[in-house]
C-alpha cells in the first residue's frame, strides 16, 4: 500500500510556516512503514529535536484506478478517517533551504499515525467536517474541511494523474494552523466531529 500525503492545503498553515498558497496540491509520500497503529507511543527520533505535529483527515481507497476524473473522485473514496502527519521540522527546514527532498523528515518509521475508525463516504458533508487535536487536553489545532484548498476529488484526480491507486492506499489531506512540538509525556488526541479517533503518548 502507498500512503499520500498533501502539504499547504490550508491557507492558515501554509501562512504560518510562511509558504506560498499553492496553484497545484504538494504532493510527498510515506511507506508503509511509516504507520503509527491503535492508539501506540511515539518514540521521538534521536536525529530531530523538534517534532511538529499535524493533525490530518485520511482518506482510505476503496478501489484502484488511474486518471480519475474529478467527478467519478469521491466513488475511489471507502473510508474517512484521522492521523497525523508528524514532521521532524528542524530536518525538514534544513533540507528546505538546500532544495533537497523532504523524505527524512517527513517518511520515517512511526511518522504516520492512524486512527481505527474510518466513516463511510456518506456518513460525512464532505465541506463540513471538524478535526480537532488535542495536546494534554487543550485544543492546539482545529480545521474544517471545507477551508482546505483542494477538496478531497480535487486531491484524488491529481494524484491519479501520476499513480494508480490501489484500493487500500491512504491519502493524508493537509493540516490547518496550529502545529507545534511535542515533548516526551505528551498526550496527543485526535477528534472528527467531537468523536475521539486516536490518542498517542509521546516518548
Ligand atoms: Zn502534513
Amino acid at each position: 500500500m502507498k500512503i499520500f500525503c498533501i502539504g499547504r492545503n490550508y491557507a492558515e498553515h501554509a501562512r504560518e510556516l510562511q509558504n506560498e498558497i499553492p496553484a497545484k496540491p504538494v504532493i510527498f509520500m510515506k511507506p508503509a512503514t511509516a504507520l503509527l497503529r491503535d492508539d501506540a507511543d511515539f518514540y521521538i527520533p534521536d536525529f530531530t529535536n523538534e517534532v511538529h505535529h499535524e493533525v490530518e483527515i485520511v482518506l482510505r481507497i476503496g478501489k484502484n484506478g488511474k486518471h480519475i476524473a474529478e467527478k467519478f473522485a469521491e466513488n475511489y473514496i471507502d473510508g474517512i478517517g484521522l492521523g497525523i502527519d508528524f514532521t521532524a521540522r528542524d530536518v525538514q527546514n534544513e533540507l528546505k533551504k538546500s532544495g533537497l527532498p523532504w523524505e527524512i523528515a517527513k517518511a520515517f518509521d512511526n511518522s504516520a499515525v492512524i486512527g481505527n475508525t474510518f466513516f463511510t463516504n456518506n456518513e460525512l458533508n464532505k465541506n463540513e467536517i471538524n478535526i480537532e487535536l488535542k495536546k494534554n487536553g487543550n485544543t492546539v489545532q482545529k480545521g474544517v474541511s471545507g477551508d482546505m484548498i483542494f477538496s478531497f476529488a480535487k486531491i484524488i484526480a491529481f494524484i491519479s494523474q501520476y499513480f494508480t491507486l490501489n484500493k487500500g492506499d491512504l491519502i493524508y489531506t493537509g493540516t490547518p494552523s496550529g502545529v507545534g512540538s511535542v515533548a516526551v509525556e505528551d498526550i496527543l488526541e485526535g477528534y472528527l466531529n467531537g468523536q475521539k479517533m486516536f490518542q498517542t503518548k509521546i516518548k
